[in-house]
């Protein structure tokens, strides 16, 4: 079978909600990835910031094949001798005190909202059913019907109503309509600290600083979704660290396993996890003994490996390169540490042919929104690789024959 045989079957049985570049891939390896012609590219997607670590980690995998020939599910019915552990490394790594476990990224948010939304009843004193979360315009927080029903795109909600109440929507970045928006029903905010898929929108600095603040001062829960941002993808382990704070529940999900297996969590600081009691919440694999061991070494190798210093210093080298680049197609250049965003102006008539020709020039990316290229390689990428990537990137951003 060829490429042409395998995206055939693909679409002649298969639901057609993504629109992938046309690249059939089988094998990866580090930031490399090979489609099923031979051909390699270097991966600046990581499957959206999941294989922050690297295609196929050796250690990761050891770790997944030994788990897995000893004990992979027992649900939480019964303990098991992985999870303690995974809370307790991931506590350490996070400052954090307790730790919620589930499957996707989108089932750690459905988690935060029933945890702060309880919280609101019975520990704020909000009355019943009246709890509400601020979230802000042009969120992404996954898929299920609550999450897109607090979405500001359109195109994420129409046709999918009706939508769960109790969510406000205010603009990303401005701490004053944050104050304006609390009322005294209000349970928690959430927020993104880097807007992944809005185009990697970084909020002005001191946003999420001022943001806690006022939570504090008005009994809200603060909410940082690090989902695509946590993990050392910034350069830090977790976003918030670049400005100086500690969110009350963080969300991780992605690279908690290095791309080996769905695993995600809720990380919490204040007391809010503690309000869920026995058959309030769960989920059948959610801290099953694999995915632990998984996310335990995923975890081990980001730190022992020096990714996450890796992740500052090639991203600051790879921004300021990109910046050397002198196009007339070029709008804005932004991002922290490995997630970067090259967002292109109108009349390059959009960033995905640029995508489709940076694939043939050897490098994977994806548009995100209409207009901006997403750069965001595993965090094991080294200097001369990011300078590979520059030498196939240029041309294409200068390409007269695009426009
Ligand atoms: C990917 C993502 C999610 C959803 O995670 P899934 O595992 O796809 O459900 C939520 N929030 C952010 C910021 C994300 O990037």
């Amino acid at each position: 079978m060829n490429s042409k045989d395998y995206i055939q079957l693909e679409d002649a049985y298969g639901a057609q909600n993504y629109k992938p570049l046309d690249v059939v891939l089988t094998r990866g390896e580090g930031i490399w990835i090979w489609d099923v012609d031979g051909n390699r590219y270097l991966d600046c997607l990581s499957s959206y910031s999941a294989v922050n670590q690297g295609h196929c980690h050796p250690k990761i995998m050891r770790a997944l094949i030994e788990q897995s020939q000893r004990l992979t599910l027992t649900s939480r019915a019964f303990r098991n001798d992985q999870l303690g552990l995974f809370y307790e490394e991931l506590c350490e790594l996070t400052h954090s005190h307790k730790v919620l476990p589930m499957n996707s990224g989108a089932e750690a948010v459905e988690t935060v909202i029933k945890a702060v939304r309880k919280w609101g009843y019975k520990v704020k004193g909000v009355a019943r059913d009246q709890a509400e979360i601020i979230v802000c315009a042009n969120n992404f927080h996954g898929r299920t019907i609550t999450i897109v029903g607090f979405s500001t795109d359109e195109h994420y909600r129409e046709g999918f109503g009706p939508f769960t109440p109790g969510f406000k929507a205010i603009p990303f970045g401005n701490a004053r309509a944050l104050e304006n928006a609390i009322s005294s029903n209000t349970v928690g905010f959430l927020v993104e600290p880097i807007q992944g898929e809005a185009g990697v929108i970084v909020p002005p600095a001191g946003y999420l600083a001022d943001a806690k603040k006022i939570c504090e001062k008005n009994n809200v829960v603060f909410i940082l979704d690090e989902i695509q941002t946590g993990l050392g993808r910034t350069g830090k382990i977790l976003a918030e660290e670049h400005d100086h704070i500690e969110a009350d529940l963080t969300l991780v999900g992605k690279a908690l396993s290095g791309g080996f297996y769905p695993i995600s969590a809720v990380l919490s600081n204040v007391e809010v996890l503690g309000v869920l009691r026995p058959g309030e919440h769960g989920s059948t694999f959610g801290g099953n003994p694999l995915a632990c061991a998984v996310a335990r070494m995923a975890l081990r190798v980001l730190v022992e490996e020096g990714m996450v210093e890796n992740a500052a210093k090639m991203g600051e080298y790879f921004i300021s390169q990109l910046r050397n680049i002198k196009s007339r197609l070029i709008k804005e250049i932004r991002g922290r540490g490995l997630l970067i965003g090259v967002e292109l102006l109108p009349e390059a008539g959009g960033a995905r042919r640029f995508c489709e020709k940076l694939m043939k020039a050897g490098l994977l990316c994806k548009e995100t929104h209409e207009d901006t290229i997403r750069f965001a390689p595993p965090l094991v990428i080294k200097k001369d690789e990011i300078d590979w990537a520059l030498e196939k990137i240029e041309p294409v951003l200068m390409a007269a024959d695009i426009c």
